[in-house]
């Protein structure tokens, strides 16, 4: 059975979907369960827009649960953007409410959001997904210090080297091995933290083909101790949930994790990849 954990509804900024279209999606594709995780950045830029409505939130998940629950399990999640200034009113968010699961993302470098193109003109696509990668390399280990300090905080690491993506559409640049040696830190980084990585489908769907991360990150976090990973399409429409799972399924097992991660109340089960 597996579980899409890492997708978007009506309560994310960037997403018009009904989430009951998301449930009758995953429905059909017999999904063990998916588990929603909206948007939540607190960058000045974004922060009036970039969040979701907790009561609202929490009102549709209910209602999902009563309408569903009995055919698969309904996650209500939570995708964090990094934003280490902000620790106080995360931390604050964090506990004041509940989650099954909560996902720490980078969107934002020094040089601005990840997706905006001005931002990687003077890098270049080696340059830009290194600085990516460090971005990503000091969230994890913030993530670390923060549970160390709290207990743990972060249960993923949401698509870890996103700036592929990007790369890719404003260069046309692929290399799954670019930044190979900040990777291997973030994976170290990980393990310590108890933070586990997402295998993120949305570049299957679109992008380069492949997904984030590839073959080779895989297999080093493989190498280093990683047994599980949890699965996200990171839909923001019904079409996408679930969307190349039976492509990346193949990715993880070939390249030695046979577990999927899946998280209810904060806790982490491990099942087997078939
Ligand atoms: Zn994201
Ligand atoms: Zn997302």
């Amino acid at each position: 059975m597996l579980y899409d954990q890492h997708l978007h509804s009506k309560h994310s900024f960037d997403s018009e979907t009904e989430p009951d279209d998301n449930v009758r999606r995953a429905l059909e594709l017999g999904l063990g369960g998916l588990t929603f995780t909206e948007h939540f950045d607190t960058h000045a830029d974004e922060w009036t827009a970039c969040r979701y409505d907790e009561a609202r939130y929490t009102d549709d998940i209910a209602r999902l649960r009563d309408r569903y629950g009995d055919r698969l399990f309904i996650g209500k999640g939570i995708e964090i953007c990094y934003q280490p200034q902000n620790a106080r009113v995360i931390l604050d968010h964090l506990e004041q409410h509940e989650f099954d699961l909560v996902i720490l993302s980078v969107h934002w470098t020094r040089r601005g959001a990840i997706h905006q193109r001005r931002g990687w003109e003077e890098l270049g696509p080696v340059g830009g997904t290194r600085l990516y990668l460090e971005t990503v390399l000091d969230a994890a280990r913030w993530a670390n210090s923060l549970g160390e300090q709290h207990g743990r905080v972060f249960d993923v690491l949401g698509h870890l080297d996103l700036a592929r993506r990007y790369a890719h559409r404003f260069f046309n640049h692929y290399d799954p091995n670019d930044g190979a040696d900040i990777v291997d830190e973030i994976l170290r980084t990980c393990l310590a933290a108890e933070l586990v990585p997402e295998i993120n489908t949305s570049t299957v769907r679109a992008g380069p083909g492949r997904p984030m991360p590839d073959a080779p990150v895989v297999a080093r976090y493989a190498e280093l101790g990683g047994r599980a990973m949890i699965l996200g399409s990171d839909a923001h429409r019904p079409e996408h949930v679930a969307g190349h799972f039976g492509y990346a399924v193949p990715v993880l097992r070939q390249n030695g994790i046979t577990g999927q991660a899946v998280y209810r109340h904060r806790r982490l089960a491990i099942e087997t990849l078939e």
